[in-house]
């Protein structure tokens, strides 16, 4: 019989799954842990935004499921690195900016409600996370897209925290939003993302559970970072 072969020291490493709602800080955190460990970070919002804005520009209703979908199958969605950061690229165009308005937002929650959709980019989400050493984050990673994730995390945060955290994003762009419209946007998203049947955003099973309301990024990322190094980072 063969035994199995023992994991060579170069691929040691683990998978980190974040979930949680709206702004609650877990692509910042991703990203610096990622960063921290050396690994690749992989920002599933960024896909479901992308897809989003893809189907605007189509002129695709987002209740059409079947268009939504075949759109979904064809789409030349790719992370690029520019060597500060990745970049989300529709062919060979860098959307990294564009699928960042609250427009987009709402659209990725409401194509994210199909199961076609949701299909197929799980489908290419555990692609990219096959090989490990990775940093995940989203809002069914820890059910759906990695159930055996080494390392489970469900981050959160008061509703006027995030809007408020979301609402400085905006003013540093130099955007003009109002702080009720970013909460009430936000609200919104969390509702529609917890509510739908498929891959609802709800804490996985073994997951930990940090309320970063009131926290520092660092103490955060600080806190992770301990979390990844007991699970065999
Ligand atoms: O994480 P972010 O806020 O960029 O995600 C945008 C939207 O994409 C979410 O509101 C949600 O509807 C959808 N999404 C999802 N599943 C994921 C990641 C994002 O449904 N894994």
């Amino acid at each position: 019989m063969l035994e199995p072969a023992a994991p060579s020291p170069a691929v040691r490493g683990i998978r980190i799954a974040i979930d949680g709602p709206a702004a609650s800080g877990k692509g910042t955190v991703a990203r610096a842990v990622a960063t921290a460990l050396g690994y690749l970070y992989i920002d599933t919002g960024a896909m479901y935004r992308a897809l989003g804005l893809a189907a605007r520009r189509a002129g695709l209703r987002v209740d059409d499921a079947a268009g939504l979908s075949s759109l979904a199958s064809g789409l030349p969605l790719d992370f690029a690195w520019d060597g500060q950061r990745a970049r989300v690229m529709l062919g060979e165009e860098d959307v990294s900016v564009a699928i960042r308005e609250p427009e987009i937002g709402a659209m990725a929650s409401a194509v994210a409600v199909h199961p076609q959709v949701r299909a197929e980019l799980v489908r290419r989400q555990q692609l990219l996370a096959a090989r490990g050493r990775v940093v995940v984050d989203g809002r069914d990673i820890g059910t759906v897209v990695l159930p055996d994730a080494e390392l489970k995390l469900y981050l959160d945060a008061s509703l006027s925290e995030r809007a408020r955290r979301r609402h400085e994003e905006f003013q540093a762009k130099g955007e003009r939003v109002a702080l009720a419209e970013v909460e009430a946007e936000i609200r919104d998203r969390d509702a529609q993302d917890s509510g739908r049947a498929t891959g609802p955003l709800q804490v996985a099973p073994g997951a930990v559970l940090l309320d970063t309301t009131g926290l520092g990024i660092d103490e955060v990322v600080q806190r992770v970072l301990r979390l990844a190094q007991r699970a065999g980072a």
